[in-house]
Parts: C-alpha cells; structure tokens; sequence
C-alpha cells in the first residue's frame, strides 16, 4: 500500500488526487489535507460568488472523495501544526497543492497606506475567506482604482461597481454584500501599465463589463493602435480587444457608475493624508520589446480604495526551496526534492484558469508514479500517523463527515432568495461540529 498526502484542497489539489486514484487504484491511500475546515480552497475563496457555473466545479471534486481510497483532513496547517519533513515520514509522496494566496508586492512608496489592498485580500473578504474577514474596506470615498489588467482586476471592478440585486443566486459573503450595498463609489479606474493589446483579460469576463445595471466600461479610443494591428493577435485576444473597442464606440450612457479604463499607466506612488487619497501614475509607451516604458509624464488619479491586482505568490514552507522570482516553489517539472511535489499555482506560478490544472494535476501524479510505479509497497503508516500525531498536538482536525455537516448547516442557514450565508471563521465552523 501507497500513502500519498496532497497538500492543498484546490482544483490542483482534486485533480492530482483524482489522478493518483486512477494511476493506483486499490493500492493507495491518498489524503487530501486543507488549512481550513472545509476544502475547495480557489473554488471557495478565490473564484468570484457571482460565477456560479465555475464554483459548480467543486461537485466534480466531491466525486473524488466519494471513492474509498480518498479522504479529507481538514483545519491542519502544514509548517505548523505538522512539518513537511514530518509527512515525508509518514507518508510515500507528498505533493503541495498549495496555491498562491498571497499578494505580491507593488514595490511604490505608500503601498502601505491605509485604503491599499492586495486582490488577495479583497477577494478573500468578500468570498468569506477567514483572514480577510476584517478587512472593511473604505467604500465611502467616490472613487477606487484597481491596479492590473488580468482577470483577477476585472473580478474586483466587477464586485465593486454590481447592485445588490446583481449578486441573487451567488454566494457572496453577507458583510461584504450589505458594505457593497452601502458604497459610494461611483467609478473604478482600472489601471493597465501597457496597451489594450497586453490585456490579460478574457473575453467572456471582459464582455460582462457591458451588461451591468448601473455601470457602464469607459475606454478611451485613442489609446488603441490602428485595428489592421488587431490580425497579428490569437483569437482570443482578439475577441478581447474587439470587446474593449465596442466598449470605447459605445456613447455615454446614463447610468451612475462608471468603471474607467486607464491604459499606459504605471503607479509610481500613492499618496494622502494618512490613508490613500490617489495614486500617481506615469504615462508609458511600449519599447522594442513590448514592456512599458516611462515617459516622465505624471498625474493622479483619486482613490480612497486602491485593490492591486498584479498577482500572486505562493507562501514560504520551513524546509521548502522556494523561487522568489516567480512565487513558487522551486521545482523541476513538479519534482522538489525525493518524494516531494509541487503542482498547480504553487507549481507553475499563478496563470492559468481551473481547467489549466487538471492536465497539471495528472502530469505530477504520472511523476509520482514513475518513481513508485503501481504494485509497489510502502511501509509508511498515512493517515493512522498523521491523526495520532495531531491529537497528541491538540489539532482538531475535520474529516469528510464534518465538512458536510458544515455544509448542511451553511447551506441550511440560506435565507430564500439571499445568497448563502458562509461561515467566516474558524471558531464558528468548529463550533457547528461542538467542538
Ligand atoms: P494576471 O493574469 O497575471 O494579470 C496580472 C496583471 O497585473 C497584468 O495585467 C500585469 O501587467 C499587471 N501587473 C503586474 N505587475 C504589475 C505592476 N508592478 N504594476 C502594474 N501592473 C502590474 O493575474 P491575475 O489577474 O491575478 O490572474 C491570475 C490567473 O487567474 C490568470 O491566469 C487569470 O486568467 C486567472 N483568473 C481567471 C478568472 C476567470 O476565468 N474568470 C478569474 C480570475 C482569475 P503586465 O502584463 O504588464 O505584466
């Protein structure tokens, strides 16, 4: 028998779990280990409560631990509540699946400012993820800016700028949707550092941007290159860009709020009296090589809520090489070291959509395989190790039964028509299993 322990219960962490239950059927044991409670971690608290179709996802994931070789041991953090070099002796493999759930820096004097936030925060807040819970966010100035030009900025502007009745049949967290409700922001500047053309933004997510009851995109058309130079770009990009020029044809209309496009703007500051008042940015111009390039032209932009949206990082783990550069553990194709993985974000670094990680996910588990191929044994005890060494530390971990009861209980508490009232703390989703 097997053991494999994957650290992380995300789209990465399903997809590599259900791929090592093909790979070794009967002769594996593979646990599935969440900081939280409850798993889903991207699913839960990462992907947006008003993309229900991607949420719907996590029922797939639920197949997986439905199969008998499967198991869920949530509220266990690795690094703390048990080390890595801990389950390596427990178990055969351990493969980190543990994303990318931090903000990475914009690296500006007055990032830290009261009214900046990390996307990572600010999404975190309004998905019910614990830490973020107390995040309160300044809504009563009029203007926000959203730093970045990826989907993650576009998810924030989106949220910012959507009436209450927009969020019917999501899952928004209550605090965050009557916070919404209350706002005052009128527009959202979203703040790209290069061109229309470098958007990393999808055409399905940026077309939404133009059905919103009370917010109209702004772009500006003289920001655009001359459109033959659209044939050049892949398809998707294309239909990216032919969105924003439909939004830059389309007069004003009047509705209220606004979500303004600001294309070749590099932050260089943000600045206020004791919290953010603007941001600074330069106006750039791309170079030979397509990066921006600073012009030395300066102007503010007003915003007493700055969400950055530039990316984001895996956390450091004792013991685990990591890459600063690009966020993630250092890794050769999945493999850290002997019998240690990376997959997913923490893998890769933070591209790619859900679906990216199920090939992700089965390229790692071949991995695995080929260094303990199937048929073979271990002498390693999994699971019976790791839950006696968590008692003997007082860690109450979850397991499948608990994080369903917690589900009935969140899905329970419902109140028609509203969205579903999550937990947002870890005391509160213990105390639903009387613990
Ligand atoms: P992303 O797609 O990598 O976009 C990051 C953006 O931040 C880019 O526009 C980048 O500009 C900009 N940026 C980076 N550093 C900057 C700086 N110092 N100053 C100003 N701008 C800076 O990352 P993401 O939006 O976090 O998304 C992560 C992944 O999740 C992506 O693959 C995304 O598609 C996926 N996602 C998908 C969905 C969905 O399908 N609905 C929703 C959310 C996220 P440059 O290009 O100039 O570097």
């Amino acid at each position: 028998m097997r053991h494999f322990a994957v650290v992380g219960s995300g789209p990465a962490g399903f997809y590599t779990a259900e791929a090592l239950e093909k790979a070794f059927g009967e002769n594996a044991r593979i646990d599935i280990l969440d900081r939280y409670p409850v798993p889903y971690g991207l699913i839960r608290f990462g992907v947006a409560p008003d993309h229900q179709s991607l949420k719907a996802v996590s029922k797939r994931y639920d197949k997986v631990t439905e199969s008998p070789g499967v198991d869920f041991i949530g509220n266990v953090t690795i690094g703390s509540d048990v080390s890595v070099d801990e389950l390596l002796g427990l178990y055969d493999a351990v493969i980190l699946a543990i994303g990318a759930p931090h903000d990475r820096k914009l690296g500006i004097p007055g990032e830290d400012l009261p009214g900046v936030v990390g996307s990572a925060e600010f999404v975190g807040w309004y998905n019910g993820h614990p830490d973020f819970a107390d995040l309160d966010p300044p809504l009563g100035g009029t203007h926000a800016a959203v730093i970045g030009n990826g989907n993650v900025a576009l998810d924030c502007a989106r949220i910012l700028s959507k009436t209450q009745d927009e969020f019917g049949g999501s899952d928004i967290v209550g605090h965050a949707l009557g916070a919404l409700d209350q706002s005052s922001i009128r527009t959202v500047t979203i703040l790209g550092r290069r061109g229309p053309h470098q958007i990393a933004m999808t055409p399905k997510e940026l077309a939404e941007l133009g059905h919103l009851a009370e917010a109209s995109p702004v772009v500006d058309a003289a920001d655009f290159p001359p459109a033959e130079a659209d044939d050049a770009l892949e398809p998707g990009q294309r239909k990216s860009i032919n969105i924003l020029r439909d939004f830059a044809a389309t007069p004003a209309d009047s509705k209220p709020k606004r979500m303004v496009f600001d294309f070749f703007a590099r932050p260089v500051r943000i600045e206020g009296d004791g919290r953010a008042e603007h941001i600074v940015v330069e106006r750039t111009e791309l170079d030979e090589n397509g990066a921006a390039r600073g012009t030395g032209e300066e102007y503010e932009v007003p915003a007493s809520l700055i969400v950055s949206a530039i990316g984001y990082a895996s956390p450091h783990i004792e013991g685990v090489p990591y890459d600063e550069r690009g966020g993630k553990f250092a890794n050769e194709g999945g493999r850290i070291a002997d019998r240690l993985f990376a997959v997913g974000w923490a893998r890769r670094g933070p591209t790619g959509t859900i679906g990216t990680n199920r090939p992700d996910g089965y390229e790692v588990a071949e991995l695995v395989a080929s260094e303990m191929p199937a048929g073979s044994s271990g002498d390693r005890e999994g699971a019976v190790g790791l839950k006696r060494l968590l008692a003997e530390r007082g860690v109450m971990a979850t397991d499948y039964d608990d994080w369903h009861k917690i589900e009935e209980v969140e899905v329970g508490r419902a109140r028609p028509g509203s969205p579903r009232e999550k937990f947002v703390r870890v005391e509160d989703w213990l105390k639903t299993l009387g613990r």
